[in-house]
C-alpha cells in the first residue's frame, strides 16, 4: 500500500512535531511548578512573613508571582491556551482517524454489468460511465462471466459521504490476465491489462500414510489427479493389501504452472514418485520415449505397466492360497489350482492382461467362468462369477483392465469370491508368484537423455521445495493488485 500513504498520518505528524517543540516548555513548567510547591510548604512551617522568589524562568514561561498568605494557584495547562500539552502517553492512545480508503470485493451476478454493480454501491454516475467505457474499450468483445469477482478500492469523500469515489477497479478473469482501470489525478480513468506470465515449478509433497494413500497425499497438499497417478504407477508393483501399513513415508514430485505473482494456474503435474515400503523402496518416473507415450518407470528405465495385473479386481484379500489344501466342500486334501479372492458379489473383475476371451459362460465346479489367453503361452481364468461383463464371450479381444464379469458364488463355491488362475503353456501354476519380465524397457536414443532426467528426479524427490514454502507467498495477488506494472 506504499502508493497511498494514509492521509490521516499527516495531522499526526504535525501534532508530534509541535509537542517536541514545546518539549522544554513543558518541562521548565514542571521544574516551576515543583520549586513553588516546596516554598510555599517552607514557607508555611517558618510562619514568616517572606516574599518568596520564583527560580529565574525560561523565556517562553509566563511570569510567576507568589501572594501570600494565599496558597499558589495550581498550574494547570490552561494557563498555556495555544499549545497541545497533551501528556505523551495519552497522545499515543488517541484513537487515529479512520482511513477513508476502503476495499471491497464484489461478484457480477446475472444480468449485472459492471456499471450496475458500480450503481449498486452509489458510485457517481459520471465516474460510472468513464470506468464502463474504459474497461469496455479494454474488453472489446470479451464478456465477463456471472460470478466473476471485481476487486475495488474505494474512497470517501468528506463532500459526498454516501457516494463513494473508484480510485481502482481489477478484474481477472484468468490467472494470467487482469484488467485494471485506476483513477488518474485529473480525475479521469485509465484502464491497461496485465499479463502475467506463467512458468513451471517443481515442488515436493512429503505425506505420511494414515488411512489411505490418496487422502494421506491430499492431507499433505497434493492434488488428487497426480495422488491417483502416482497410486496406478504403484498398483503393478505393490501389494496394496499386503505391503501398504500406517506411517510409511512418501514423496510425490510436482510440477505446478504459477503465474509471475505467485497465483497456481495448475497445481501439480506427477513428475516423479517415491514410497518407502517395509523392505523396499519404490521410485517411478514420468519419461515419454521418442515416439511413444508417456509414461512412467523405475530408476533404471523400465517401465512399472506390466503385461498382467498382480490382482484382478480392487479391494480384495487373498481367502485361499495356490496348492495342496483341504477342499472345503469335498472334504478332501486336492490340489487348489488358483488363488482365491475373497470380495462382495458383483464387485467388478478386470482382464489382467490384453488378449482374447476363449472361454465365457458355465464350466461345473468353476460356476460362471472366464478364460483369456494372452499369448501362445499364457492365459487366465476368472471362476465362481455372479454374471459376465458386457460384451464378453469366446473370440473377442480385451484390453488389460476391462471388466470381464463380476464377483459371485457360482458352482462349488462356499461364498462370494474369485477364483482367479493362471497358466503357462495350458497348465495352472502360481499367480503370485509370476515374475512377468514382459515390461517395455527405455533404451537407444533416449537412454542418455533418460539417465539424465532420472538423476535429476531422484535428486528433487530430496531437495525441491517442500509446497507449503513455495506457496508462501501466495498474498503476492492482492499486494500486485493495485500495482502499475510489474
Ligand atoms: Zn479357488
Amino acid at each position: 500500500m506504499t502508493d497511498f500513504p494514509s492521509p490521516s498520518d499527516r495531522p499526526k505528524t504535525a501534532r508530534s512535531a509541535a509537542f517536541r517543540l514545546f518539549r522544554p516548555v513543558i518541562f521548565a513548567v514542571g521544574i516551576i511548578g515543583v520549586t513553588v510547591g516546596a516554598v510555599i510548604v517552607i514557607h508555611h512551617r517558618s510562619q514568616t512573613q517572606v516574599a518568596a522568589v520564583a527560580p529565574p524562568a525560561p523565556p517562553a514561561s509566563p511570569p510567576i508571582t507568589l501572594s501570600d498568605p494565599e496558597p499558589a494557584p495550581p498550574i494547570t495547562t490552561a494557563d498555556f491556551k495555544g499549545f497541545d500539552l497533551k501528556p505523551a502517553d495519552q497522545q499515543a492512545d488517541a484513537e487515529p482517524p479512520a482511513s477513508d480508503r476502503y476495499e471491497l470485493t464484489l461478484r457480477l451476478e446475472r444480468g449485472d454489468t459492471v456499471e450496475k454493480v458500480l450503481a449498486d454501491i452509489n458510485v457517481p454516475e459520471a465516474d460510472r460511465k468513464q470506468i464502463d467505457s474504459a474497461l469496455k474499450a479494454l474488453l472489446k468483445k470479451r464478456r465477463l462471466a456471472v460470478g466473476e469477482s471485481i476487486d475495488l478500492q474505494l474512497q470517501t469523500m468528506p463532500d459526498q459521504p454516501d457516494a463513494p469515489r473508484v480510485l481502482a477497479l481489477s478484474i481477472r478473469p484468468q490467472p494470467q490476465r487482469e484488467y485494471i482501470v485506476t483513477r488518474r489525478d485529473d480525475g479521469s480513468y485509465e484502464a491497461l491489462e496485465k499479463i502475467y506470465q506463467v512458468r513451471p515449478r517443481i515442488v515436493r509433497v512429503d505425506a505420511t500414510r494414515r488411512g489411505s494413500l490418496q487422502q494421506s497425499g491430499m492431507k499433505a497438499g497434493a492434488p488428487t489427479a497426480a495422488t491417483l497417478e502416482f497410486i496406478r504407477a504403484l498398483s503393478y508393483d505393490v501389494d496394496f493389501q499386503r505391503e501398504l501399513k500406517e506411517g510409511q513415508r512418501f514423496t510425490l514430485l510436482l510440477e505446478q504452472q504459477v503465474t509471475s505473482d505467485g497465483l497456481v494456474v495448475d497445481p501439480g503435474r506427477l513428475l516423479a514418485g517415491e514410497l518407502k515400503l517395509t523392505n523396499r523402496t519404490i521410485t517411478v518416473m514420468r519419461f515419454r520415449p521418442q515416439g511413444g507415450a508417456e509414461g512412467f518407470y523405475d530408476p533404471k528405465g523400465e517401465s512399472v505397466v506390466r503385461s498382467f495385473l498382480r490382482t484382478p479386481m480392487d479391494a480384495s484379500h487373498i481367502t485361499s492360497g495356490f496348492g495342496m489344501r483341504m477342499h472345503p466342500i469335498m472334504g478332501f486334501s486336492a490340489m487348489h489350482t488358483g488363488v482365491d479372492f475373497g470380495a462382495p458379489t458383483g464387485t467388478p473383475i478386470f482382464a489382467a492382461g490384453a488378449g482374447k476371451v476363449v472361454m465365457a459362460g458355465s464350466n461345473g465346479g468353476y460356476g460362471i467362468f472366464v478364460k483369456l489367453q494372452h499369448t501362445s503361452q499364457i492365459g487366465t481364468g476368472y471362476g465362481h462369477m455372479s454374471r459376465l461383463g458386457p460384451g464378453i464371450r469366446p473370440g473377442v479381444s480385451v484390453r488389460q483392465g476391462q471388466v470381464i464379469g463380476f464377483v459371485g458364488s457360482t458352482g462349488l463355491s462356499t461364498g462370494p469370491h474369485l477364483h482367479y488362475e493362471f497358466y503357462r503353456n495350458g497348465h495352472p501354476v502360481n499367480p503370485l508368484a509370476q515374475k512377468f519380465a514382459m515390461r517395455a524397457v527405455v533404451g537407444g536414443k533416449d537412454l542418455a537423455r533418460f539417465r539424465v532426467l532420472s538423476r535429476q528426479y531422484l535428486n528433487e524427490l530430496k531437495n525441491a521445495p517442500p509446497i507449503a514454502e513455495a506457496s508462501a507467498p501466495a498474498k503476492a495477488k492482492e499486494n500486485a493488485q493495485f500495482a502499475r506494472d510489474e
